[in-house]
């Protein structure tokens, strides 16, 4: 049976006889992953109470047996955009059959999105959240950008942060088009009563900076006032061309820069001297038929990644993470030990949290369990969903508004 779903942890209990558990704490286990085989984990009150082998685990009541599944942190998705309506299946067929994806698209879905119910929103962003949980994602983040208006904006956070703490103030995702030809006068509404409306529901604030989006100086106009406002920054960068997104991103302390596509060397070297995680989108690539990603340089050059969904209805609509690694192994020559830590630690690492992404003492428990001995299957085995159980702690508390 698959996908078997735990909602919240309210007890103490034990997972047992786990043939194999990514930790990704190196101190724990072996490697990168810090692996311990036959172990066991002790979940107390929504947090882990103990981590180790089997046989020194403490006597617990409520034990569960996972005869020989691997158990790994829940997947961490640090960058979708969940609150939209409609879907554009008939411009992912177009383009299958030979034509280019441009950013204009989206305003189809910002036409879809407007005319939409809060109801209808609603409705479409829990269908999204559930299909996340049932692909072992524990934590994910949405962004809003499909209102383009002061009041579709702030109702897209809105209705998100009823389903994660995690929201990104997106409203500078393409100019709408009403700017048609004004784009400095859109900035100004997005870096001013937008914002202003749209901050209390939010904490993060993103661009989209690339080629028929946002330029360089736009973007930092942008990031400037969301930090005013108390937003951390994190930056759609470097997707469909070579640009000074990257360059930004480091420059602002953005806790990430998503896509990285198109990097030269000066790139990848702030990147890897920085604290702004890379996060890679390869849902992205395989649905737009791009070339991936150079993940091998970034990691050699010392960069820390992040894999993601990027889970929207033009470009990527998938809320599979086991896709995500997958590809990240196949295409992008990250091996499947690396590929594991950036869907899960490299996320958490995307979304500043310490509490999530890792099993160790005192970390929520979030935690999924395999219908496979290792977690090497999820690229092995691509395409077979995998995902035998999710525990989750109780929801993180809302941003407070
Ligand atoms: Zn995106």
């Amino acid at each position: 049976m698959n996908n078997s779903w735990t909602p919240k942890v309210s007890e103490s209990f034990a997972l047992v006889n786990i043939g194999s558990l990514v930790t990704n704490d190196p101190t724990l286990g072996d490697g990168l992953l810090g692996l311990i085989p036959d172990a066991a984990v002790v979940i107390d009150e929504g947090r882990i109470a103990w981590v180790g082998r089997s046989s020194d685990a403490p006597d617990a009541s409520g034990a569960i047996d996972l005869e020989g599944r691997a158990v790994l942190p829940g997947f961490v998705d640090s960058h979708a955009h969940l609150v939209f309506a409609g879907d554009r299946a008939d411009e992912f067929a177009a383009r299958m059959s030979g034509e280019p994806y441009a950013a204009g698209g989206i305003r189809r879905t910002v036409a879809a999105t407007r005319s939409a119910t809060d109801e209808q929103l609603a409705a479409n962003l829990h269908r999204l959240a559930a299909e996340l949980r049932r692909s072992g994602v524990t934590t994910f983040e949405t962004k809003s950008g499909y209102g383009l208006t002061t009041q579709d904006e702030s109702r897209a956070l809105r209705i998100a942060s009823d389903v994660t703490g995690e929201t990104t103030y997106l409203g500078a995702h393409v100019v709408p088009a009403e700017f048609e030809g004004r784009p400095d006068d859109y900035v100004s509404l997005v870096a001013g009563a937008m914002l202003d409306s749209c901050a209390p529901h939010a904490k993060w604030i993103d661009v989209f900076c690339d080629r028929g989006a946002f330029d360089v100086d736009q973007a930092r106009t942008v990031l400037l006032a969301g930090i005013a406002a108390g937003l951390t920054p994190r930056l759609h960068a470097n997707q469909l061309q070579h640009g000074g997104g990257v360059q930004l991103a480091v420059e602002l302390d953005a806790a990430s820069a998503d896509h990285c596509t198109y990097l030269d060397d000066a790139d990848i070297e702030a990147l890897a001297g920085s604290t702004t995680v890379a996060t890679l989108l390869p849902g992205a690539e395989f649905s737009t038929r791009s070339p991936y990603p150079d993940a091998r340089r970034l990691l050699d050059a010392g960069a820390t990644i992040a894999l993601a969904t990027d889970c929207n209805p033009g470009s990527s609509y998938t809320t599979s993470m086991a896709l995500m690694v997958a590809l990240a192994v196949r295409d992008m020559r990250m091996t499947p030990d690396e590929a594991v830590w950036s869907a899960t630690q490299g996320g958490a690492k995307a979304l500043r949290r310490n509490d999530i992404g890792r099993i160790f003492v005192g970390a929520r428990a979030d935690v999924i369990s395999l219908n496979a001995p290792s977690h090497v299957h999820l690229a092995y085995r691509p395409g077979v969903d995998l995902i035998d159980r999710v525990w989750q702690s109780p929801p993180t508390p809302k941003v407070a508004a």
